[in-house]
């Protein structure tokens, strides 16, 4: 409750009591009952011999493994580090959900089954996934980007009383969609395994090695799967090093650091505060939720890293870009504290666009990554593409998605 609102409650109070003063005083209430659990069920012991296997349990491996038991297949998911560890790329707290996508319609189309999605996991978890908030666009003077369907094109001067944290120039063109939304990362991702009923086993995966006769590929444990998933965005190119090349798809790093508004400030929050793209200055925004503080990442990445061992921590110069763009857009965060920051990575092909194709000379090994800035928030329908093929192998590849756009060769 704000300051306002709690006064005038408190002014409330005595009229309240001397207008109900002849009334009876109604019975005391029982206290509550201790909250009953809310935990999802346990997840089986996986089998030894399934129909597919997982590797990478990233928001992407994650939503996959959860289409696949969801329509019935036996399933196994591995990680190198185990689900949500702190090197994968899905491990930040907080995701936007974009749904401009930089004007991208391939991509725009994946936003409402996303989002139902991680709508009907937050519904069932006992914190929130999904948190609804607008989300802003402000346009480059060149950008001539398309507005999806739900989203509006207006003027920085129509923007200047409603969201009066942010410095407007009152001719720029921005695209506002009210149907935005933040995922809660890493928790996001451990809740869909948990509701996959899935039990993620802590393994280093090796590239595919196939049983010819029996017709499966074999598992480090001496099971089987009928197919197997590599969902293991950046480490792809460790796995597969002749056909991802580094040049072809590698791990990029980018700066996040979280600024703290003062007590009691809520206009930072949603619904007060909007998810920012700024293309105009280059960086981008979400709000603050659970109280983490303000997010604010720049869109371009400042370094190839090695997602291994590059060290996490982000630096001086990095925060002193965040700070400049604060006192340019959100003068009042300019010299807000940093109340957490980290050096994180994506994984990026040469075209920018998500990879999900076979694994060339491979029936049934899938290979999907990249997407950079945007996998996170699509992995459910991502995760869905990803079923799909695995239960029809007639179906056809995105050529936009397709390994032949890397290697230049037809698959
Ligand atoms: C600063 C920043 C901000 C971002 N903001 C957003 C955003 O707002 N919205 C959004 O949608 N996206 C955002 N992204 C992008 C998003 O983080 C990624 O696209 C997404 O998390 C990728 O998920 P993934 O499952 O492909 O990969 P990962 O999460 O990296 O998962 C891969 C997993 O594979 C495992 N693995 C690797 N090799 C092996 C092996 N041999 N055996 C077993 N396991 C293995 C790893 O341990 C890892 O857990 C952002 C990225 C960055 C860096």
């Amino acid at each position: 409750m704000d300051r306002r609102r709690l006064i005038a409650a408190m002014g409330a109070v005595p009229l309240a009591l001397a207008l109900g003063g002849a009334k009876k005083e109604p019975k005391p209430k029982p206290p509550p009952e201790p909250r009953a659990a809310r935990r999802r069920k346990g997840a089986k012991a996986p089998a030894k011999h399934v129909d597919v296997a997982i590797v990478g349990a990233g928001a992407i491996g994650a939503w996959t493994a959860w289409h696949l038991a969801r329509a019935g297949l036996s399933v196994r998911l591995f990680d190198a580090y185990g689900a949500g560890n702190g090197r994968a790329a899905s491990n930040l707290p907080s995701m936007m959900l974009d749904p401009v996508q930089g004007g991208d319609a391939l991509y725009a189309a994946l936003v409402d089954d996303s989002r139902e999605a991680w709508q009907r996991l937050s519904d069932t978890a006992s914190l929130p996934i999904l948190l609804p908030c607008e989300s802003l666009t402000a346009l480059t003077a060149t950008d001539m980007l398309a507005e999806p369907r739900g989203v509006d094109r207006v003027t920085g001067a129509r923007l200047r009383d409603r969201f009066t944290q942010i410095a407007w120039h009152p001719d720029e063109t921005v695209l506002h969609a009210a149907k935005g939304a933040m995922i809660a990362g890493r928790r996001a991702v451990l809740e869909t395994i948990l509701d996959a009923q899935i039990d993620p086993e802590d393994v280093v995966m090796p590239a595919p090695l196939r049983d010819k006769k029996q017709d499966v590929y074999q598992l480090p444990d001496g099971g089987t799967a009928r197919s197997i998933v590599y969902a293991c965005g950046a480490w792809l190119t460790e796995l597969f090093p002749q056909t991802l090349t580094p040049a072809r798809l590698g791990a990029i790093r980018q700066q996040v650091f979280h600024f703290g508004p003062g007590q009691g400030d809520t206009q930072f929050r949603p619904p007060a505060m909007p998810a920012f793209v700024d293309r105009a200055y280059g960086f981008n925004l979400l709000p603050d939720a659970e109280g983490v503080g303000v997010r604010v990442w720049k869109s371009a990445a400042d370094a190839s890293v090695d997602p291994d061992s590059f060290d996490r921590r982000a630096d001086e110069r990095a925060l002193a870009e965040a700070r400049q763009w604060l006192g340019t857009r959100l003068p009042r965060l300019a010299d807000a504290p940093v109340v957490a920051s980290a050096a994180a990575h994506d994984c990026r092909t040469m075209t920018g666009d998500l990879l999900l194709d076979r694994l060339p000379g491979q029936d049934r090994a899938w290979v999907v990554g990249g997407g950079a800035g945007r996998a996170f928030a699509l992995a459910p329908a991502i995760g869905a593409r990803v079923a799909a093929h695995v239960q029809d192998a007639t179906r056809p590849v995105e050529p936009r998605w397709a390994f032949a756009r890397l290697t230049g060769n037809p698959a």
